[in-house]
């Protein structure tokens, strides 16, 4: 069996009891950086190999894990920070073991996604999760088709490219949509900005020292109601009347 396990994404309290008991019982962890999950296992005070997982050598590695798994090893994977496979390594050993007929198991536990889209107050019965854009080909595509979502999405940003891609967002989805920008999520500086896109861009933009850290961003679905001037929820408060969603936004 492969059990992959999350970690936390900022505060290192955010690991489960069954993380470290599993932490503890593996005969090594295959992690994205050694030397990153080496800190966190001093921290829980577990000694135990760690062995190099990342996006540089998956491909070739992979097939020596399957040989490892069927031969009885328990191994467990993380990356740096939050869940593998949620825009970290972990897919391709995940369906190696699938199709190889070993079992997998994911624990349930810290992912910037979830605390973000639970934050930005945006409906969450229905979401998409783009992760990081692309940096040049394909991006533009990318940006028109999530303008045209029905629900809630969000993606993953580095600071660098913060106030580009809130530029891009407001020409395509409208410069009077509804995005919550998260940054440092369960960090000690954890901040949540919320406005319209255009208003956004203009904060960032005229505030650089707050674009850095690390960022989700999530952003209202499609309206079809432009929101009347001085009230910015309108369209959503429209929303819920409609199709009488079990949400409610002060
Ligand atoms: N596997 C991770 C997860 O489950 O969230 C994501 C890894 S991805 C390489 C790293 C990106 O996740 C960051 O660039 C940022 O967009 C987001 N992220 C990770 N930790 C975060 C945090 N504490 N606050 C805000 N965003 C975070």
């Amino acid at each position: 069996m492969l059990t992959l396990i999350p970690t936390p994404i900022g505060n290192l309290e955010d690991i489960t009891l069954r993380a470290i008991r599993l932490l503890g019982e593996a005969d090594a962890v295959l992690a994205e950086d050694t030397r990153v999950t080496q800190k966190l296992l001093q921290h829980l005070e577990i000694d135990k190999p760690t062995w190099a997982y990342h996006a540089h050598n998956e491909h070739k590695s992979t097939a020596h894990i399957i040989e490892l798994l069927k031969s009885g090893k328990k191994l467990v994977m993380v990356s740096d920070a939050g869940t593998p496979a949620i825009s970290d390594p972990g897919f391709l050993l995940v369906r190696a073991c699938l199709d190889a007929g070993i079992e997998v198991e994911c624990l349930p536990g810290p992912s910037a996604i979830i605390p973000a889209l639970v934050m930005s107050g945006l409906p969450t019965d229905k979401f998409y999760f783009e992760g990081f854009l692309p940096h040049k080909k394909g991006r533009q595509t990318r940006i028109a088709y999530l303008a045209t979502l029905p629900h809630t999405f969000s993606l993953y940003e580095s600071p660098h490219r913060l106030v580009k891609t809130l530029e891009q967002l407001a020409a395509a989805c409208g410069g009077d949509r509804i995005a919550v920008v998260c940054r440092e999520l369960s960090k000690r500086y954890e901040q949540k900005h919320r406005g319209t896109l255009q208003e956004l861009f203009d904060f960032f933009t005229k505030t650089p020292d707050k674009v850095r850290g690390e960022i989700v961003i999530v952003v209202a679905g499609l309206i079809e109601k432009a929101a009347p001037k001085g009230n910015k929820y309108a369209h959503l408060q429209n929303r819920e009347e409609d199709e009488e969603d079990d949400f409610s936004i002060s």
